[in-house]
Protein backbone atom coordinates (compact mmCIF):
# COMPACT_ATOMS: atom_id res chain seq x y z
CA UNK A 1 0.00 0.00 0.00
CA UNK A 2 1.30 3.54 -0.53
CA UNK A 3 2.25 5.98 2.20
CA UNK A 4 -0.05 8.71 2.18
CA UNK A 5 0.48 11.72 4.41
CA UNK A 6 -1.70 12.45 7.65
CA UNK A 7 -3.19 15.76 6.06
CA UNK A 8 -4.53 13.73 3.53
CA UNK A 9 -6.37 11.59 5.95
CA UNK A 10 -9.59 13.58 6.48
CA UNK A 11 -10.36 12.77 2.80
CA UNK A 12 -9.95 8.97 3.08
CA UNK A 13 -12.81 8.84 6.41
CA UNK A 14 -14.14 5.20 5.76
CA UNK A 15 -11.27 3.81 3.46
CA UNK A 16 -7.78 1.46 4.56
CA UNK A 17 -4.80 4.00 5.12
CA UNK A 18 -0.90 3.28 5.38
CA UNK A 19 0.67 6.16 7.27
CA UNK A 20 4.13 6.71 8.61
CA UNK A 21 5.81 8.64 11.63
CA UNK A 22 6.50 9.43 14.95
CA UNK A 23 3.99 8.82 18.01
CA UNK A 24 3.75 11.95 19.62
CA UNK A 25 2.01 10.95 22.51
CA UNK A 26 0.61 7.80 24.61
CA UNK A 27 -2.78 7.38 26.48
CA UNK A 28 -3.24 3.96 27.96
CA UNK A 29 -6.76 3.85 29.12
CA UNK A 30 -6.48 0.10 29.72
CA UNK A 31 -8.30 -1.89 27.19
CA UNK A 32 -8.28 1.17 24.76
CA UNK A 33 -4.95 2.84 24.12
CA UNK A 34 -4.21 6.15 21.89
CA UNK A 35 -1.62 7.11 20.23
CA UNK A 36 -0.77 10.59 18.33
CA UNK A 37 0.57 10.37 15.01
CA UNK A 38 2.80 12.76 13.72
CA UNK A 39 4.32 13.00 10.52
CA UNK A 40 5.87 16.42 8.68
CA UNK A 41 2.37 17.90 7.73
CA UNK A 42 0.51 17.14 11.15
CA UNK A 43 -0.85 14.97 13.81
CA UNK A 44 -3.46 11.80 13.86
CA UNK A 45 -5.21 10.31 16.72
CA UNK A 46 -4.84 6.50 16.53
CA UNK A 47 -6.92 4.02 18.63
CA UNK A 48 -6.44 0.49 19.10
CA UNK A 49 -5.89 -2.22 22.18
CA UNK A 50 -3.06 -4.08 23.78
CA UNK A 51 -1.08 -4.03 20.56
CA UNK A 52 -0.27 -0.37 20.93
CA UNK A 53 0.74 -0.65 24.25
CA UNK A 54 4.60 -1.45 23.83
CA UNK A 55 4.98 1.79 21.47
CA UNK A 56 6.13 5.32 22.90
CA UNK A 57 6.68 8.86 22.59
CA UNK A 58 9.33 9.20 19.87
CA UNK A 59 9.36 5.48 18.11
CA UNK A 60 8.72 5.98 14.64
CA UNK A 61 5.97 3.47 13.30
CA UNK A 62 4.55 2.40 10.19
CA UNK A 63 0.51 2.14 10.97
CA UNK A 64 -2.30 0.32 8.92
CA UNK A 65 -5.71 0.95 9.43
CA UNK A 66 -9.08 2.94 8.92
CA UNK A 67 -10.17 6.58 8.82
CA UNK A 68 -13.31 6.49 11.28
CA UNK A 69 -15.25 9.86 11.73
CA UNK A 70 -15.26 10.21 15.61
CA UNK A 71 -17.77 10.60 17.95
CA UNK A 72 -19.14 14.15 17.50
CA UNK A 73 -18.45 14.78 21.32
CA UNK A 74 -15.19 14.40 20.82
CA UNK A 75 -14.55 16.46 17.66
CA UNK A 76 -11.41 18.54 18.01
CA UNK A 77 -11.57 21.61 16.43
CA UNK A 78 -8.11 22.55 16.88
CA UNK A 79 -6.76 19.80 14.82
CA UNK A 80 -7.31 19.49 10.94
CA UNK A 81 -7.90 16.09 11.86
CA UNK A 82 -9.68 16.29 14.62
CA UNK A 83 -13.24 14.91 14.02
CA UNK A 84 -11.50 11.85 12.68
CA UNK A 85 -9.18 8.88 13.77
CA UNK A 86 -7.13 5.97 12.53
CA UNK A 87 -8.50 2.13 13.73
CA UNK A 88 -5.18 0.58 13.72
CA UNK A 89 -5.31 -3.02 12.25
CA UNK A 90 -1.78 -3.37 11.94
CA UNK A 91 1.48 -1.48 13.43
CA UNK A 92 5.37 -2.11 12.60
CA UNK A 93 8.41 -0.55 14.37
CA UNK A 94 10.67 1.32 12.69
CA UNK A 95 12.76 2.84 15.21
CA UNK A 96 12.48 2.93 18.86
CA UNK A 97 13.24 6.20 20.74
CA UNK A 98 14.86 6.85 24.18
CA UNK A 99 12.96 8.94 26.42
CA UNK A 100 13.24 12.62 24.85
CA UNK A 101 14.61 15.23 26.76
CA UNK A 102 11.88 17.55 26.69
CA UNK A 103 8.27 17.42 25.21
CA UNK A 104 8.65 18.42 21.23
CA UNK A 105 5.01 19.65 21.37
CA UNK A 106 4.15 22.46 23.12
CA UNK A 107 5.61 26.34 22.07
CA UNK A 108 8.97 25.52 24.69
CA UNK A 109 9.81 28.78 25.33
CA UNK A 110 9.76 28.13 28.91
CA UNK A 111 12.69 25.07 28.24
CA UNK A 112 16.19 25.92 28.89
CA UNK A 113 17.43 27.20 25.41
CA UNK A 114 21.19 25.70 25.57
CA UNK A 115 18.85 21.84 26.03
CA UNK A 116 16.66 23.62 23.04
CA UNK A 117 19.75 24.08 20.85
CA UNK A 118 21.65 20.61 22.45
CA UNK A 119 18.69 18.60 21.02
CA UNK A 120 17.72 20.89 18.48
CA UNK A 121 16.75 18.19 15.91
CA UNK A 122 14.09 17.28 18.62
CA UNK A 123 13.67 20.84 19.26
CA UNK A 124 12.18 21.33 15.36
CA UNK A 125 9.96 19.07 15.98
CA UNK A 126 7.18 21.58 17.42
CA UNK A 127 5.14 22.28 15.59
CA UNK A 128 5.62 26.70 15.77
CA UNK A 129 9.59 25.88 14.67
CA UNK A 130 8.74 23.56 12.22
CA UNK A 131 6.29 25.81 10.94
CA UNK A 132 8.56 28.54 10.72
CA UNK A 133 11.10 26.98 9.20
CA UNK A 134 8.46 25.97 6.30
CA UNK A 135 7.37 29.66 6.27
CA UNK A 136 11.10 30.69 5.73
CA UNK A 137 11.22 28.41 2.93
CA UNK A 138 7.92 30.03 1.65
CA UNK A 139 9.42 33.22 1.72
CA UNK A 140 12.80 32.27 -0.20
CA UNK A 141 11.24 31.30 -2.77
CA UNK A 142 8.85 34.31 -2.99
CA UNK A 143 11.62 36.52 -3.10
CA UNK A 144 13.55 34.34 -5.72
CA UNK A 145 10.36 34.63 -7.45
CA UNK A 146 9.87 38.19 -7.32
CA UNK A 147 13.35 39.21 -8.37
CA UNK A 148 13.37 36.84 -11.26
CA UNK A 149 10.72 38.20 -12.57
CA UNK A 150 11.94 41.30 -12.80
CA UNK A 151 15.03 40.50 -14.58
CA UNK A 152 17.32 39.55 -11.41
CA UNK A 153 20.08 36.66 -11.73
CA UNK A 154 20.96 34.55 -8.80
CA UNK A 155 24.36 34.71 -9.29
CA UNK A 156 27.01 32.93 -6.48
CA UNK A 157 29.93 34.53 -4.70
CA UNK A 158 33.07 33.08 -3.04
CA UNK A 159 32.58 32.03 0.52
CA UNK A 160 36.19 31.40 0.91
CA UNK A 161 37.51 35.36 -0.18
CA UNK A 162 39.21 38.27 0.99
CA UNK A 163 38.31 40.86 3.85
CA UNK A 164 35.53 42.75 3.00
CA UNK A 165 35.11 45.56 5.25
CA UNK A 166 31.45 46.11 6.50
CA UNK A 167 32.11 47.20 10.49
CA UNK A 168 33.06 43.58 12.00
CA UNK A 169 35.95 41.66 12.56
CA UNK A 170 36.72 39.06 9.92
CA UNK A 171 36.56 34.86 10.42
CA UNK A 172 39.77 34.05 8.84
CA UNK A 173 40.43 30.34 7.37
CA UNK A 174 44.42 29.92 6.83
CA UNK A 175 45.42 27.81 3.72
CA UNK A 176 46.89 24.96 4.11
CA UNK A 177 49.11 25.60 0.60
CA UNK A 178 50.36 28.97 1.33
CA UNK A 179 51.57 28.58 5.29
CA UNK A 180 50.99 31.93 7.02
CA UNK A 181 48.15 33.69 4.44
CA UNK A 182 44.42 33.54 5.05
CA UNK A 183 41.42 33.45 3.55
CA UNK A 184 38.22 35.60 5.21
CA UNK A 185 34.45 34.65 4.66
CA UNK A 186 32.96 37.58 3.14
CA UNK A 187 31.22 40.25 6.07
CA UNK A 188 29.09 40.52 2.48
CA UNK A 189 29.42 39.74 -0.36
CA UNK A 190 29.30 43.83 -1.25
CA UNK A 191 32.82 43.76 -3.52
CA UNK A 192 31.80 40.73 -5.53
CA UNK A 193 28.58 42.07 -6.59
CA UNK A 194 29.91 45.44 -7.18
CA UNK A 195 32.68 43.45 -9.85
CA UNK A 196 29.52 41.94 -11.48
CA UNK A 197 28.01 45.21 -12.29
CA UNK A 198 31.70 45.90 -14.20
CA UNK A 199 30.75 42.64 -15.03
CA UNK A 200 27.50 43.75 -17.40
CA UNK A 201 25.59 41.57 -15.32
CA UNK A 202 22.95 44.46 -14.30
CA UNK A 203 20.61 42.85 -12.07
CA UNK A 204 22.02 40.48 -9.26
CA UNK A 205 20.60 39.22 -6.63
CA UNK A 206 21.91 36.12 -4.07
CA UNK A 207 19.96 34.26 -0.87
CA UNK A 208 23.19 34.45 0.93
CA UNK A 209 25.07 33.80 3.84
CA UNK A 210 27.37 36.50 5.41
CA UNK A 211 30.17 36.36 8.49
CA UNK A 212 30.76 38.56 11.16
CA UNK A 213 32.66 37.90 13.91
CA UNK A 214 30.68 40.69 16.43
CA UNK A 215 29.56 40.18 19.78
CA UNK A 216 26.25 37.94 19.81
CA UNK A 217 22.37 39.39 20.79
CA UNK A 218 19.17 38.47 19.95
CA UNK A 219 18.92 39.47 16.51
CA UNK A 220 22.99 39.07 15.57
CA UNK A 221 24.43 35.37 14.57
CA UNK A 222 28.04 34.69 13.75
CA UNK A 223 26.41 33.82 10.47
CA UNK A 224 23.17 35.46 8.86
CA UNK A 225 21.54 35.45 5.87
CA UNK A 226 20.94 38.15 3.58
CA UNK A 227 18.75 38.70 0.45
CA UNK A 228 21.42 40.58 -1.67
CA UNK A 229 20.66 42.80 -4.39
CA UNK A 230 22.49 45.24 -6.83
CA UNK A 231 21.47 46.53 -9.67
CA UNK A 232 23.41 49.07 -12.29
CA UNK A 233 21.97 52.02 -14.20
CA UNK A 234 19.67 53.13 -11.76
CA UNK A 235 19.37 56.58 -9.39
CA UNK A 236 18.15 55.95 -5.66
CA UNK A 237 14.87 56.54 -5.61
CA UNK A 238 14.62 53.47 -8.54
CA UNK A 239 16.42 51.25 -6.68
CA UNK A 240 14.19 52.33 -3.26
CA UNK A 241 11.32 51.70 -5.84
CA UNK A 242 12.73 47.98 -6.76
CA UNK A 243 13.05 46.97 -3.71
CA UNK A 244 9.70 48.22 -2.46
CA UNK A 245 8.06 46.41 -5.41
CA UNK A 246 9.72 43.28 -4.48
CA UNK A 247 9.38 43.09 -0.27
CA UNK A 248 6.00 44.53 -0.79
CA UNK A 249 4.99 41.62 -3.19
CA UNK A 250 7.00 38.73 -1.03
CA UNK A 251 4.98 40.05 2.41
CA UNK A 252 1.80 40.11 0.50
CA UNK A 253 1.96 36.93 -0.46
CA UNK A 254 2.74 35.52 2.53
CA UNK A 255 -0.35 36.55 4.30
CA UNK A 256 1.20 39.79 5.68
CA UNK A 257 -0.51 43.21 5.38
CA UNK A 258 1.91 46.74 4.32
CA UNK A 259 0.65 49.43 7.11
CA UNK A 260 1.54 51.78 4.36
CA UNK A 261 1.90 51.64 0.45
CA UNK A 262 4.08 53.32 -0.36
CA UNK A 263 6.54 52.75 2.70
CA UNK A 264 6.67 57.04 3.81
CA UNK A 265 10.35 58.04 3.98
CA UNK A 266 12.12 60.16 6.43
CA UNK A 267 15.44 61.81 5.93
CA UNK A 268 17.69 60.30 9.13
CA UNK A 269 17.56 64.38 10.32
CA UNK A 270 13.99 64.12 10.39
CA UNK A 271 14.09 60.86 11.80
CA UNK A 272 16.11 61.08 14.29
CA UNK A 273 14.39 65.18 15.30
CA UNK A 274 10.56 63.14 15.26
CA UNK A 275 11.44 59.11 16.70
CA UNK A 276 14.96 60.07 18.02
CA UNK A 277 16.40 57.38 16.49
CA UNK A 278 16.92 55.89 13.14
CA UNK A 279 14.75 52.54 14.07
CA UNK A 280 11.18 53.61 14.91
CA UNK A 281 7.73 51.81 15.18
CA UNK A 282 5.01 52.95 12.82
CA UNK A 283 2.51 50.39 14.14
CA UNK A 284 -0.55 52.04 15.53
CA UNK A 285 -1.46 48.83 17.46
CA UNK A 286 1.96 47.11 18.78
CA UNK A 287 0.46 43.96 18.88
CA UNK A 288 -0.92 43.98 15.17
CA UNK A 289 0.25 41.53 12.84
CA UNK A 290 0.81 44.58 9.87
CA UNK A 291 4.19 45.88 8.81
CA UNK A 292 4.55 49.30 8.68
CA UNK A 293 8.08 49.80 6.58
CA UNK A 294 9.67 53.13 6.01
CA UNK A 295 12.61 54.06 4.42
CA UNK A 296 15.32 56.16 6.14
CA UNK A 297 17.52 58.06 3.56
CA UNK A 298 20.31 60.87 3.73
CA UNK A 299 22.44 59.06 6.29
CA UNK A 300 25.57 61.18 7.06
CA UNK A 301 28.69 59.66 5.45
CA UNK A 302 30.56 59.32 8.19
CA UNK A 303 30.78 59.31 11.93
CA UNK A 304 32.85 59.65 14.92
CA UNK A 305 33.46 56.36 16.40
CA UNK A 306 34.00 55.47 20.38
CA UNK A 307 37.95 55.54 19.51
CA UNK A 308 37.66 59.05 18.03
CA UNK A 309 38.16 57.73 14.60
CA UNK A 310 36.36 58.65 11.57
CA UNK A 311 34.57 55.08 10.16
CA UNK A 312 31.68 54.83 7.60
CA UNK A 313 28.07 54.76 8.47
CA UNK A 314 27.36 52.33 6.15
CA UNK A 315 30.29 50.88 4.27
CA UNK A 316 32.92 52.44 2.33
CA UNK A 317 31.80 51.77 -0.92
CA UNK A 318 28.32 54.25 -0.04
CA UNK A 319 28.74 57.22 -2.43
CA UNK A 320 28.85 60.48 -0.87
CA UNK A 321 25.82 62.77 -1.51
CA UNK A 322 26.62 64.96 -4.73
CA UNK A 323 25.59 68.18 -2.87
CA UNK A 324 28.06 66.99 -0.63
CA UNK A 325 31.32 66.24 -2.51
CA UNK A 326 33.35 69.66 -1.56
CA UNK A 327 32.74 69.22 1.93
CA UNK A 328 35.01 66.25 2.03
CA UNK A 329 37.98 67.81 2.39
CA UNK A 330 36.98 70.29 4.85
CA UNK A 331 33.75 68.70 6.88
CA UNK A 332 33.70 65.26 6.20
CA UNK A 333 31.12 64.71 9.39
CA UNK A 334 28.77 66.77 7.61
CA UNK A 335 28.65 64.92 4.22
CA UNK A 336 25.43 63.04 3.48
CA UNK A 337 25.58 59.91 2.09
CA UNK A 338 23.44 57.63 -0.36
CA UNK A 339 22.83 55.32 2.03
CA UNK A 340 19.09 54.16 3.08
CA UNK A 341 17.88 51.66 5.54
CA UNK A 342 14.56 49.96 6.07
CA UNK A 343 12.90 49.99 9.09
CA UNK A 344 10.14 47.90 9.84
CA UNK A 345 7.98 47.61 12.85
CA UNK A 346 10.80 49.39 15.03
CA UNK A 347 13.88 47.00 13.53
CA UNK A 348 16.28 47.65 10.71
CA UNK A 349 15.58 45.12 8.07
CA UNK A 350 17.45 46.21 4.91
CA UNK A 351 20.14 48.35 4.38
CA UNK A 352 22.09 49.87 1.18
CA UNK A 353 23.54 52.61 -1.39
CA UNK A 354 24.53 54.01 -4.85
CA UNK A 355 28.20 53.02 -4.80
CA UNK A 356 30.66 55.27 -5.18
CA UNK A 357 31.89 54.69 -9.20
CA UNK A 358 34.40 57.47 -9.56
CA UNK A 359 38.27 55.64 -8.44
CA UNK A 360 39.29 59.18 -7.78
CA UNK A 361 36.28 59.54 -4.98
CA UNK A 362 36.89 55.82 -3.71
CA UNK A 363 40.39 56.54 -3.04
CA UNK A 364 40.10 59.35 -1.12
CA UNK A 365 37.17 58.22 0.92
CA UNK A 366 39.52 55.29 1.90
CA UNK A 367 42.33 57.79 2.58
CA UNK A 368 39.94 59.89 4.94
CA UNK A 369 38.83 56.06 6.67
CA UNK A 370 42.80 56.46 7.36
CA UNK A 371 44.43 53.89 4.80
CA UNK A 372 47.23 54.75 3.51
CA UNK A 373 48.65 54.52 0.08
CA UNK A 374 50.20 51.37 0.26
CA UNK A 375 47.02 50.01 2.15
CA UNK A 376 44.60 51.19 -0.56
CA UNK A 377 46.43 49.28 -3.28
CA UNK A 378 46.87 45.97 -1.29
CA UNK A 379 43.69 46.03 0.58
CA UNK A 380 40.96 47.43 -2.54
CA UNK A 381 43.92 47.60 -5.67
CA UNK A 382 41.56 44.56 -7.55
CA UNK A 383 38.35 47.61 -7.23
CA UNK A 384 39.79 50.19 -7.97
CA UNK A 385 41.26 48.57 -11.02
CA UNK A 386 37.92 46.94 -11.91
CA UNK A 387 36.70 50.95 -11.64
CA UNK A 388 38.51 51.87 -14.61
CA UNK A 389 37.04 49.50 -17.31
CA UNK A 390 33.59 50.86 -17.07
CA UNK A 391 31.84 50.96 -14.63
CA UNK A 392 28.10 51.49 -14.51
CA UNK A 393 26.48 53.53 -12.03
CA UNK A 394 24.77 51.12 -9.60
CA UNK A 395 23.38 50.13 -5.48
CA UNK A 396 21.78 48.20 -4.21
CA UNK A 397 20.78 46.51 -0.85
CA UNK A 398 20.67 43.64 1.25
CA UNK A 399 18.04 42.54 3.23
CA UNK A 400 18.19 40.70 7.00
CA UNK A 401 16.49 37.67 6.30
CA UNK A 402 16.59 36.45 9.14
CA UNK A 403 15.27 39.28 11.25
CA UNK A 404 12.40 39.92 8.69
CA UNK A 405 10.86 36.12 9.33
CA UNK A 406 11.43 36.55 13.10
CA UNK A 407 9.35 40.25 12.65
CA UNK A 408 6.48 37.99 10.40
CA UNK A 409 6.26 34.70 12.61
CA UNK A 410 5.72 37.09 15.31
CA UNK A 411 9.41 35.75 17.14
CA UNK A 412 11.59 37.81 19.24
CA UNK A 413 15.16 35.81 18.33
CA UNK A 414 16.63 34.91 15.22
CA UNK A 415 17.19 31.81 16.61
CA UNK A 416 13.87 30.78 16.05
CA UNK A 417 13.66 31.15 12.42
CA UNK A 418 17.10 29.43 12.48
CA UNK A 419 17.23 26.00 11.32
CA UNK A 420 20.88 25.45 13.41
CA UNK A 421 21.87 28.51 15.23
CA UNK A 422 24.09 29.35 17.56
CA UNK A 423 23.57 29.92 21.26
CA UNK A 424 23.73 32.95 22.97
CA UNK A 425 27.47 32.04 24.07
CA UNK A 426 28.50 31.26 20.52
CA UNK A 427 28.46 27.61 20.54
CA UNK A 428 26.64 25.86 17.63
CA UNK A 429 23.61 23.69 18.01
CA UNK A 430 24.28 19.84 18.52
CA UNK A 431 27.79 19.80 17.69
CA UNK A 432 28.88 22.33 20.08
CA UNK A 433 31.65 23.91 18.21
CA UNK A 434 34.08 25.48 18.39
CA UNK A 435 36.47 22.32 19.24
CA UNK A 436 40.01 21.70 19.80
CA UNK A 437 41.30 19.94 16.53
CA UNK A 438 44.45 17.74 16.56
CA UNK A 439 48.36 19.13 16.78
CA UNK A 440 48.77 17.32 13.64
CA UNK A 441 46.17 19.29 11.44
CA UNK A 442 47.44 22.83 13.05
CA UNK A 443 51.04 21.49 12.06
CA UNK A 444 49.75 20.85 8.47
CA UNK A 445 48.59 24.64 8.26
CA UNK A 446 51.30 26.25 10.01
CA UNK A 447 49.85 27.34 13.13
CA UNK A 448 50.28 26.64 16.61
CA UNK A 449 48.21 28.14 19.50
CA UNK A 450 49.95 30.36 21.74
CA UNK A 451 48.24 30.94 25.51
CA UNK A 452 45.35 33.48 25.17
CA UNK A 453 46.65 36.58 26.68
CA UNK A 454 43.01 38.37 27.03
N1 LIG B 1 26.61 44.97 1.89
C1 LIG B 1 25.69 45.79 2.63
C2 LIG B 1 25.38 45.14 3.98
O1 LIG B 1 25.65 43.97 4.19
C3 LIG B 1 24.40 46.00 1.93
C4 LIG B 1 24.52 46.86 0.71
O2 LIG B 1 25.09 47.95 0.80
O3 LIG B 1 24.00 46.46 -0.33
O4 LIG B 1 24.83 45.79 4.85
Amino acid sequence: MKRIWVKETPQQTGKQVYLKGWIEAKRDHGGVVFLDLRDRSGFLQMVGGRELKPFGEGDVVAVEGQVKLREKRFFNAKLETGKIELAVSNIKLLAKSKPLPFATHGLGYDINEETRLKYRYLDLRRPRLRSNLYRRHQAQQLFRQALSKRGFWEVETPYLSKATPEGARDFLVPSRLQPGKFYALPQSPQQYKQLLMVAGIERYFQIVRCFRDEDLRADRQFEFTQVDIEMSFMDRDEVLDMAEAVITEAMEAMGKKIAQKPFPRFTYAEAMEKFGADKFDLRKDKKGQELAFAWVIDFPLFEKTATRQISPVHHPFTAPHPEDVQLLDKDPLRVRSWQYDLVCNGHEVAGGSIRITDPKIQTKIFSILGHSRKEIKEKFGHLLEAFQYGVPPHGGIAIGFDRLMAIINGEKTIREVIAFPMTAKGRTSVMAAPTSVPAAQLRELGLRTVKNRR
